[in-house]
């Protein structure tokens, strides 16, 4: 435990999390790696035990706590080896959560937070589209304002909780000619005639449901627009601040999870008479991929401080997922290698990291874009402000 960053509470937090998943969900993890389907039980699980709700207001029935909370989650989920679990639940309460609790009006916050805090709805983000996910303006959903209503057509794709979830988060052009001065967030229900979703086979994250979803004359209340109109742009890059700190975590936690399960392996494993963990060429791979795996985490906590104080880390929450999900790669790909053979097997636990962690790089914005942003801000002196 660093306590820099945790106190007693936090490490009893941890604690009963992790009893909570080694009994509830562990048990069920290969089953929904194979189906891609993740139970509602435990949906209804994680929100009585309050998890959903760590850092929403009390009003909507959360914990309203600080984000080290938030911290030991997403690292705990990391350590129970299933990236598409684990992303299926951040992406509702980081992803979906994020923009109704911020955006959304007292009325939706009563609809869709408190039942998404209470484990009975599901969310998800629609922001990335079929034509291009990078470029973020220039997507081609539209929502049009007729009388008290919004039509929405268009397509998104590559959505975490884009089948089974029961709302939709959805970035839509309300003024086209507008570029990204012309985009607005709206709340879907699931139940919306015109919204249909197709599942996808993926490399990883394969206890997830990621899913392409067509809107075709999507008829939704004006009511259901999130936070003002033609700001939605704004919106979207203030959170990515939260998310690319979330996928910067999950990394570190990864990364820890496979060195550990990996030292442990070395220790058993024996080659020319003894443990593989005393031979010098793995011992000075360990030493340095060990050394990185903690500065990004100290840098990691040290950006959610910030963060949790309010202030606005954009560059380093950009610089963290960048340098957190390579480095998390080059881990896990080594730890892989230190097992052999084994490593290359489905029933030891590398081989899922593996596949699981090659995400990093790609989702919530491409190392090559997170270069683009931080380049922007130390070479231009670009300085992003937040929308709110
Ligand atoms: C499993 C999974 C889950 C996802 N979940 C969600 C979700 O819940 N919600 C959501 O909205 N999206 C989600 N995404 C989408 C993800 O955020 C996008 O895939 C990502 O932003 C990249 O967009 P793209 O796939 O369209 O790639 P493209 O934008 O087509 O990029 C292709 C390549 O070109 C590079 N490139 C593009 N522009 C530039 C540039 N200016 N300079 C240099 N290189 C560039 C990229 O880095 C990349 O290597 C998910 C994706 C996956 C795979």
């Amino acid at each position: 435990m660093n306590s820099m960053y945790f106190t007693e509470e936090h490490q009893m937090f941890r604690q009963s999390l992790q009893d909570f998943l080694q009994k509830e969900v562990v048990p069920h993890i290969e089953k929904w790696e194979e189906t891609g389907h993740i139970e509602r039980f435990i949906w209804k699980k994680f929100g009585e035990m309050g998890f959903f709700g760590i850092a929403y207001p009390e009003q909507y029935g959360g914990m309203d706590l600080d984000l080290f909370y938030t911290v030991i989650l997403l690292e705990e989920l990391q350590k129970i080896n299933s990236g598409g679990f684990a992303a299926a639940i951040w992406a509702h309460v980081y992803l979906a959560m994020t923009h109704v609790n911020k955006e959304g009006s007292h009325e939706l916050k009563e609809k869709y937070l408190t039942p998404s805090i209470t484990g009975d709805k599901i969310g998800c983000l629609c922001i990335t589209e079929p034509f291009g996910g990078s470029d973020v303006a220039g997507m081609r959903t539209t929502a049009v304002k007729e009388g008290d209503t919004y039509v929405i057509n268009g397509s998104k794709t590559f959505i975490t909780n884009g089948v089974y979830s029961d709302y939709l988060v959805v970035a839509a052009k309300t003024n086209p000619e507008l570029g990204n001065k012309g985009i607005s967030i709206f709340m879907i229900d699931r139940e919306t005639p015109g919204v249909s979703a197709t599942k996808l086979d993926k490399l990883g994250w394969r206890a997830s449901d990621t899913g392409e979803i067509a809107f075709d004359n999507v008829v939704i209340p004006a009511s259901n627009l999130m936070g003002e109109e033609n700001k939605g742009f704004p919106y979207i890059m203030q959170h990515f601040s939260l998310e690319r700190l979330i996928m910067g975590i999950n990394a570190h936690a990864r990364a820890e999870h496979a060195l550990e399960y990996t030292l442990k392996y070395m220790s058993e494993r024996e080659a020319f008479g003894k443990s593989i963990d005393r031979f010098q060429a793995l011992r000075h791979r360990i030493a340095d991929r060990y050394t990185e795996m903690e500065i990004c985490k100290e840098f990691n906590y040290s950006v959610a401080k910030r963060l949790n104080d309010g202030q606005y880390v954009v560059k380093e929450a950009t610089m963290s997922k960048l340098q957190s999900t390579k480095m998390a790669d080059e881990v896990i790909y080594d730890c892989l290698q230190f097992l052999g053979g084994y490593g290359y097997m489905e029933e030891y636990p590398l081989a899922r990291m593996l596949r699981d962690s090659r995400l990093g790089p790609i989702g919530g914005g491409t190392s090559e874009i997170l270069r683009e942003i931080i380049a922007k801000m130390v070479i231009d002196k670009k300085d992003y402000k937040p929308a709110t």
